[in-house]
């Protein structure tokens, strides 16, 4: 009876269309969610990774969980693999937002629906809701603290600045970088902030898969050809993984002395070593993005669209993959550095005090 009840809920509620068919709806139920992962190089996905595993568990499914270690075509064959193992839905995090098209068709073509979860997918109709965080907001938080710790919002300056963005095949990057830029780009107009290497486009400032080794790279050959003289007051990271990269080279260039004190460098998701480093004062800042909510998010809306419900969602403009504006619930990013971490992350519960020695 309960099949068939929901079956008529559902065809009252003309939701056939969102997600799986009203016939694998029904069964899914007690069935196994896949969730496809990125990387484990970091720790931010594991946690999401655990999280929307305890929570899917919960809500009385079987989850699959997978990590592609920043290879698109791991990430592809896994979802092939997910779907072939006859999974009820999908959560993806896409290594390469532009590489799941066809993988995303067997998807639909098993009815099998599918939530992106913090990257939005590119160019396929195949997604149903996105789940993530205000990324604008990310890289506006960044830009705003460098601006206000160094007081160019109190008329003080020139200072040197040196960029860097994420990864190119990341949707996200552009919104990071974009929002920072909206607050960066005056200051450079009005020669308050220079970027001496003169690298300012974001085709420039990109760092493939987000790796610390390639920034660390980057910003070391930026030292050597740009700054023989001049001083790096601050520097735009947008992840902790590249921030930590960055400050290897600064160091390694006799940065962190009274003579030569280390820059402001931004950074995002809270990882431990970046928040230790942050209360060390290297690092200063980064954007904690709390993963709890995220995943609770992500897997409400699988169970919602198995279900027949509307999963709720806040935007429904912004975010075009190319094929269609795909529906997003969009969380606040938070700014953390020495002087809240513990409010934010401990007194949260995202980090025990222990863990933070
Ligand atoms: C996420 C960030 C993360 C980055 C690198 C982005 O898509 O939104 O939180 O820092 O990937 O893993």
């Amino acid at each position: 009876a309960g099949a068939a009840s929901l079956a008529l809920t559902l065809s009252a509620c003309g939701q056939s269309g969102t997600g799986g068919s009203k016939e694998k709806t029904g069964s899914a139920k007690g069935g196994t969610i896949g969730i496809a992962m990125p990387t484990k190089s970091s720790e931010r996905w594991i946690a999401d990774g655990k999280n929307v595993v305890k929570d899917l568990q919960a809500k009385g499914y079987k989850t699959k969980l997978v990590y592609g270690e920043d290879d698109p075509d791991q990430q592809v064959s896994q979802i092939e693999n997910l779907i072939t193992q006859g999974v009820k839905g999908l959560i993806v995090a896409a290594i390469d937002n532009k590489s799941l098209n066809n993988v995303l068709q067997q998807a639909a073509d098993a009815k099998i629906p599918v939530i992106a979860y913090d990257r939005l997918i590119l160019g396929t109709k195949n997604v149903d809701y996105y789940a993530s965080f205000d990324n604008e907001k990310v890289g506006q938080l960044q830009a705003n603290y460098i601006v206000q710790k160094l007081g160019l919002d109190k008329g003080k300056g020139p200072f040197n600045i040196e960029l860097f963005a994420g990864s190119n095949d990341d949707n996200n990057t552009k919104y990071f970088f974009n929002g920072a830029m909206s607050v960066l780009q005056p200051y450079i107009d009005k020669k308050k902030l220079v970027v001496k290497s003169g690298q300012t486009k974001l085709t420039q400032v990109t760092t493939l898969r987000w790796d610390g080794a390639t920034a660390q790279k980057r910003m070391e050959d930026i030292l050597t050809s740009t700054y023989s003289s001049a001083k790096v007051d601050a520097v735009l990271s947008p992840y902790d993984g590249i921030s930590i990269g960055i400050l290897a080279a600064l160091k390694s260039d006799g940065y962190g002395s009274s003579s030569k004190p280390l820059p402001v460098i931004t950074g995002q998701d809270a990882e431990l070593a970046s928040v230790k480093s942050i209360i060390a004062g290297q690092q200063t800042q980064t954007v904690y993005k709390d993963t709890r909510k995220l995943a609770d998010v992500a897997a409400g809306m699988v169970d919602d669209v198995l279900n027949g419900k509307k999963p709720q969602v806040n935007d429904t403009k912004t975010y075009d993959n190319g094929t269609k504006v795909v529906p997003a619930m969009l969380l606040q990013p938070v700014s953390v550095d020495e002087t809240n971490y513990t409010k934010e992350l401990v007194d949260t519960g995202y980090y025990t005090a222990g863990e933070l020695k």
